[in-house]
């Protein structure tokens, strides 16, 4: 397959090092991480095709990575790594939204063609969504309008996901909570008022005008065309 940009998360430095030299070989790009806070900022700014990600890492473990990854609505897919191989721990890498799972010491052409599935699998979910002149670019998690593109952190891209994928419905500001923090989200509910002035604000950069962001008092919001 074709090149694929790839973020490994590993602190060993020997281990790291031995992957990206072979996975750079195999004409991939290899970003590197040793700190499970630097891959959760280093993933919120990048789009990757796959992630590689080390369970043991000397600040987060990668679970934890992981789980804050998924509930920020990062949906890259990810091939866990670990020393351990008990049933339990595997359950646990998957359940925390791990794609695939390879124990250490593993054979290195298996990993190749694991991560290369992924980030074909990563590719095939590629999605773009249009509403009016306005495309969200689920790759490259931005607005794109003409040829020009505005990226989205995690959350405004999980919330332009929920807007796109029911264009034309008024969705409840519970229910963007929910579907955009999570149920257990114990924060302020503004929290939604905020971010869609952030996804306005947004728009309004790609000079949108046929497009908008409605507010529907008392409920919610709805992504709609403008009417004429
Ligand atoms: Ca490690």
């Amino acid at each position: 397959m074709g090149p694929v940009k790839l973020l490994l998360v590993e602190d060993e430095a020997q281990m790291a090092s031995l992957l990206q030299r072979g996975l750079s070989e195999e004409g991939h790009q290899v970003d590197v991480c040793a700190r499970g806070h630097d891959a959760l900022t280093q993933a919120a700014n990048v789009s990757y095709d796959a992630i590689l990600l080390d369970w043991s890492l000397p600040d987060l473990d990668g679970v934890s990575v992981l789980r804050r990854w998924r509930e920020s609505g990062l949906s890259t897919p990810v091939l866990m790594l670990t020393a351990r191989g008990s049933t339990g721990e595997k359950v646990t890498g998957l359940r925390a939204g791990a794609d695939d799972y390879l124990v250490k010491p593993f054979d290195f052409d298996e990993l190749l063609a694991r991560l290369e599935a992924l980030a074909r699998r990563g590719a095939r979910a590629t999605q773009t969504a249009q509403v009016g002149s306005v495309t969200l670019d689920v790759r490259r998690r931005a607005l794109v309008r003409e040829g020009a593109e505005v990226s989205l952190t995690a959350r405004e891209f999980a919330l332009a996901s929920e807007l796109f994928a029911h264009s034309g419905d008024v969705l409840s500001r519970s229910r963007l909570l929910s579907a955009v923090w999570g149920t257990d989200f114990d924060g302020l509910p503004n929290v939604v008022d905020v971010y869609v002035g952030y996804l306005r604000a947004k728009l309004a950069e790609l000079r949108v005008a046929d497009v908008e962001i409605a507010a529907v008092r008392g409920i919610g919001y709805r992504l709609r065309k403008v009417p004429a």
